[in-house]
């Protein structure tokens, strides 16, 4: 058994729980020390449950007292983002407007992480209402990157990314609306996952654009994403969308990827997501993956999709579209926050005005504004209507590429991690992080993003997988076979090429 835990893949130490080598109140004690010894120079926390964290390990010990394991993650802690509710554990979406909310229920998936006998050490940081690619737009501080402490840990889900990638929680919880899984994992040197839209359930989770939102795992493994993904996927009937047919078997997967073998699989490279606007090193690192690819016996074609170039324009009319709407209940009589106005009569519609001009920050008052205008009478058709007619156009573009191909690829971003405040002042800059994430959440199909290497500035560059809608399996098959070639070619996973980060 290797000294630090912390270091080991969630599977590994499932393994070690399951054959009684180690508790999980040792195990989450060895994660609530790295989190103190880090958490001030990340900040990837915006609440840690400790004491929660170990009542549920020492029952999860108990359980195996009894010969019970619950799961094959059982014993092995997790974070969620603070987007996710948790019943009793205050929850914040990052916005001073839920500041000191306690839920009264756990979301589904929070529910099946506790069923599989998985702690929750903590709530992480995300963008407000996970609007942002920086999570520079949280209420709660700026989340650092461990490659690099000047710089942003992507978003919105920056948080559970750092974590992860600090060694601060094996495995964690994010939301993809746009590519708040996969960006942050790529600039961080995990792996994310966006499952098929509908896979797994949306209910609890604090909506942001509710026909985009999806939940996923965030992990420095293929295979712990998967085992991970098996827990929290399938039917809900909480959740209208929520697809009702099991999963396909993406831990088989995951184990038929690590041989190494991909003959047979026809991988198609989007023409769109490449060339200009990419950074030359992020270019470079997806050439040399593709490389592996082929030489795993994969068949590499290049497809177009016509649309993609169009998905950016549509994504920033749909989501705030529906932004708009969700945060409609945050009205000061609900949840969290309440402010009266200064002074003059307090009607409910002054305290409307005065809680959310002091609850919201800039990025989704911006939003807001956007939503309700693309929105309002006279405009619908031209702005929201057209946008809704692109998504279909895009949604077509996949039909058919997937006709020729089994997935396709794509770098996950188009750069690596800016500095702090570099596209902060610049709201369009800042979208473009995610030209390459946002055509899968427009069409409900899956992707992953896993750790392709480092740039020509030694930060990490992501590698993105898209897959047919409920055909998840193919990303896990595809990842494991390239993160096996790339663990031999570098002898070891990426993350054992980051800096150590000083301990307090
Ligand atoms: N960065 C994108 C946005 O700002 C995606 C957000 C997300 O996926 N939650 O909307």
């Amino acid at each position: 058994m290797t000294s630090d835990v912390t270091r080991l893949s969630a599977a590994e130490q499932a393994k070690l729980f399951a054959s009684g080598e180690v508790s999980s109140v040792e195990l989450v004690t060895a994660h609530l020390d790295r989190i103190e010894a880090v958490e001030p120079q990340l900040n990837a926390f915006i609440h840690v449950s400790a004491e929660v964290a170990l009542e549920q390990a020492r029952q999860v010990d108990a359980q195996r007292a009894q010969g019970e394991i619950s799961s094959p993650l059982a014993g092995v802690p997790i974070a969620v983002k603070d987007i996710v509710v948790t019943k009793d554990v205050v929850t914040t979406a990052a916005s001073k407007i839920l500041e000191g909310w306690v839920p009264p229920y756990d979301a589904t998936i929070v529910e099946k992480i506790k069923a599989a006998g998985l702690p929750i050490l903590g709530k992480t940081n995300l963008d407000e209402f996970a609007m942002g690619s920086s999570t520079e737009h949280s209420a709660y501080g700026n989340t650092a990157n461990p490659w690099d402490l000047e710089r942003i840990p992507g978003g919105s889900g920056g948080g559970s990314a750092a974590a992860v990638a600090a060694f601060e929680a094996p495995l964690a919880i994010g939301t993809d609306t746009g590519g708040s899984i996969r960006q942050p994992a790529a600039v961080t040197g995990s792996v994310g996952v966006k499952p098929t839209y509908g896979g797994v359930s949306r209910y609890g989770l604090i909506a942001m654009a509710s026909s985009l939102d999806q939940a996923g795992p965030v992990t420095r493994t293929v295979l712990d994403s998967a085992l991970l993904h098996e827990i929290i996927g399938g039917y809900d009937p909480h959740d209208s969308t929520s697809i009702n047919e099991p999963l396909p078997s993406l831990v088989a997967a995951a184990q038929q990827g690590a041989t190494g073998d991909l003959t047979g699989v026809r991988i198609g490279v989007v023409r769109e997501l490449s060339g200009e606007g990419y950074q030359v090193g992020v270019s470079k690192s997806f050439e040399e993956s593709l490389d592996l690819l082929r030489a795993a016996g994969a068949e590499i074609t290049e497809v177009s999709c016509p649309h993609f170039p169009s998905a950016l324009s549509a994504y920033y009319l749909i989501m705030p579209s529906e932004a708009s709407s969700n945060l409609a209940k945050f009205d000061g009589m609900r949840f969290g926050l309440r402010v009266e106005p200064e002074d003059g009569p307090v009607t409910a519609e002054r305290v409307m005005s005065a809680t959310r001009g002091a609850g919201f920050g800039d990025e989704v008052k911006r939003r807001i504004i956007l939503g309700t205008y693309a929105l309002s009478a006279g405009y619908y058709d031209a702005y929201y209507g057209s946008a809704q007619k692109v998504r279909t156009l895009i949604q077509r573009d996949f039909t058919a590429a997937f006709e020729n191909v089994d997935v396709l690829v794509s770098p996950t971003a188009p750069t690596t991690a800016f500095k702090f405040g570099e596209k902060l002042d610049d709201p369009l800059a800042m979208y473009l992080n995610d030209v390459a994430t946002i055509p899968a959440n427009l069409a409900g199909v899956p992707g992953i993003s896993l750790p392709s290497g480092l740039s020509d500035d030694g930060l990490p560059v992501g590698f993105q997988i898209l897959a047919p809608a409920k055909a998840d399996d193919r990303l896990y098959r595809v990842g494991a076979a390239l993160e096996k070639a790339l663990e031999n070619k570098w002898g070891g996973p990426l993350l054992s090429q980051a800096p150590e980060l000083e301990v307090k």
